[in-house]
């Protein structure tokens, strides 16, 4: 339906209003004045009538007869007739008219049948109004008797064209009309002012409760003196500053929900009951690899793209238990283990809302239990081969070999090895799980020292190995550089990397040992020109156990485990390790130190959270 403006509507009720009552005065008014202009005219025809009745009377007696009677009465009528704009026509008793303000009374006919001129012979005062047969129009009529000793002698008429009457009807109208004009032109502009105050306050606040409507509610209505639509706008006003009070109530809560939820490591991901995604959190989207501003609203079907997923959600949906799986998504560079929980959503009202799924991203545990189950094996391993061949060489021995001395000796110095293999790696075992536990527990403890003592110590160590296989070590360490460490953990790393340095070297060749800073760090290098690594290799060699080539590293004495026990050192000092190699060239391994916390450090600091290493090749 067509909406029409308050304003217009107001302005054509008034207007209609004033109309009719307009009409309604001014037809009235018009009646009015027919009614009473009729009998005022008829008032004055015979009052005129009177005035010259006695003239009439006496000029009738005058006359004699007709001929005198015309002579004397008809110039009267024609004088009156002339001044005073009315017909007089004066009649005999027996009909005939002897003086006429319009006529030559010689010419008219018998007015004895004339019904007003009839009864004023009759003795009686009369009106009428019918059309002259004399001058052919409609005429008012008024007629006495005229009377002398008793008897009527005549009948004097009066009378009046209503045309002259319908033209002063017609003037009143007109001033009347002229005047219902002006009234209508003053009140309609009245009524449109007035139109205009009574829809001002409406339409802004129809303006208002727009701009409430579109979030604005800083600027409030203007309350009008009008009690009713004053009272409107206060209301509106007070409706407005609950509706913005609200609504920052409600902004506040979603963006601490938000809040919560974007900072929530689990993944949140809230699913309609027709499948679309109702809310995501960032978790979840990075988990699912999906932007969550793009997939809401979107089936969780398309926007997670793993059946496995789909059929979990499904199941929940369908029989709103709980449920709890773990599902392997597809990623680059490996597979991302999460693990779902679904749950129903229900409202206040206990009504059925949706799915939600909650996401944790278990890939690391699930590493980590795979790494220490690997470990376990890895130590088994390590520990079973010197074990058996202890075992062997034993049962053999009691079998009898123990006889036969020289063979006895070389079992016996076998054995000797294994258990000295054996010794090795429980020795480094141990020291590896007790960097570790020191480093979590924050137990290291630090110092700032000379990085001189550490290294010093440790190639006077390893000296002797070294000499054994013709090795040189130089050294390059000025005392001044200092840092904040446990001397005897960098000791050990030192002495770990000279080991496999001269231990992967050839005989005749040189290791150089030296300590190097910077404003960023101090460094540690370990260079020799051995057999070197091959780059496939590098990222895996300080892995627990690895070794380049097993059967070699177990002959030198290698245990595969000293650089994991550098890099859990490295670590526990904030610091990491990195190598650079080339095969048949030589390697160089550096501990980088930081120097950060131990400038202008004079107590003791305990290393808190080593930073994860990085390894250069
Ligand atoms: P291992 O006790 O077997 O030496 P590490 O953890 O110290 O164990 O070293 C792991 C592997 O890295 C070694 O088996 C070896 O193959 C390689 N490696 C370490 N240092 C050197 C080096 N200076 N030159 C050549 N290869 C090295």
């Amino acid at each position: 339906m067509p909406t029409k403006r308050l304003l217009s509507q107001l302005y054509i009720s008034y207007l209609l209003v004033i109309l009719i009552c307009t009409l309604a005065v001014g037809g009235n008014a018009l009646g009015w004045f027919d009614v009473l202009y009729y009998p005022l005219k008829e008032r004055e025809l015979l009052e005129k009538a009177h005035l010259v009745r006695s003239q009439v009377i006496a000029g009738l007696a005058a006359g004699g007869d007709v001929v005198g009677q015309r002579a004397a009465i008809d110039p009267l009528c024609k004088m009156w007739g002339q001044d005073t704009a009315t017909r007089f026509t004066v009649v005999t008793p027996d009909g005939v008219v002897v003086g006429d303000s319009k006529e030559d009374p010689a010419v008219m006919d018998d007015h004895s049948m004339r019904p007003e001129v009839r009864s004023a012979l009759a003795g009686r005062l009369a009106s009428h109004q019918h059309d002259s047969p004399t001058l052919g129009i409609r005429m008012m009529y008024v007629a006495v008797p005229l009377e002398a000793d008793g008897r009527v002698v005549g009948a004097l008429r009066t009378s009046l064209a209503l045309t002259e009457i319908r033209k002063a009807t017609r003037d009143v109208g007109l001033r009347i009309l002229g005047g219902a004009v002006v009234v209508v032109a003053l009140t309609s502009a009245l009524a449109l002012l007035i139109s205009r105050r009574l829809a001002r306050p409406l339409v802004e606040m129809r303006q208002g409760a727009d701009r409430f409507a579109q979030g604005d509610f800083e600027r409030k209505l203007a309350v009008s003196d009008t009690e009713e639509i004053g009272g409107l706008a206060a209301a509106l006003n007070s409706m407005a500053r609950q509706l913005d009070r609200r609504i920052k109530t409600i902004t506040r809560q979603q963006r601490e929900l938000a809040a919560v939820l974007s900072s929530m490591t689990e993944g949140v991901l809230a699913i309609d009951d027709r499948g679309r995604v109702m809310s995501i959190n960032r978790a979840a989207a990075e988990m699912l690899g999906v932007d969550a501003a793009a997939v809401v609203g979107h089936p969780v079907s398309e926007v997670v793209r793993n059946p496995d997923m789909h059929e979990f959600v499904t199941g929940v949906r369908d029989t709103r238990r709980e449920a709890d799986q773990e599902l392997s998504f597809r990623r680059e560079g490996g597979n991302l283990q999460l693990q779902v929980h679904g749950s129903s959503m229900h409202d206040e009202d206990g009504e059925h809302r949706g799915t939600l799924v909650v996401l944790r991203d278990v890939t690391r545990l699930r590493r980590l239990e795979r790494m220490r189950s690997d470990f376990v094996a890895n130590v088994s391993h390590e520990l079973k081969t010197p074990i058996t061949s202890i075992q062997g060489f034993v049962e053999t021995l009691t079998e009898g070999a123990i006889e036969d001395v020289p063979t006895a000796r070389h079992f016996l110095s076998i054995i000797a090895r294994q258990a000295e293999r054996l010794n090795a790696i429980v020795d480094d075992l141990l020291s590896l799980s007790a960097i570790e536990q020191d480093a979590e527990r924050g137990r290291v403890t630090m110092a700032p020292t000379s990085l001189s003592e550490p290294v010093q110590a440790a190639v006077a160590s390893c000296r002797a190995k070294a000499d054994e296989n013709r090795i040189g070590i130089d050294v390059a360490c000025p005392e001044t550089i200092e840092a904040t460490i446990s001397s005897h953990l960098v000791e050990q790393a030192v002495r770990n990397l000279l080991d496999n340095a001269i231990r992967y070297s050839d005989p005749g060749s040189q290791v150089q040992v030296s300590v190097e800073r910077d404003e960023r760090e101090v460094r540690v290098v370990v260079q020799d020109h051995g057999c070197g690594i091959a780059a496939e290799h590098l990222p895996r060699i300080f892995e627990r156990f690895f070794c380049v080539d097993k059967a070699r590293s177990r002959k030198l004495g290698g245990t595969g485990l000293g650089l994991a026990i550098v890099k859990h050192i490295l670590q526990a000092h904030g610091g990491r390790v990195s190598v650079q190699s080339a095969l048949r060239k030589g390697s160089v391994f550096t501990l980088h130190l930081p120097t950060g916390s131990s400038s202008g450090s004079t107590g003791e600091r305990v290393a808190q959270d080593p930073a994860g290493a990085a390894f250069d090749s």
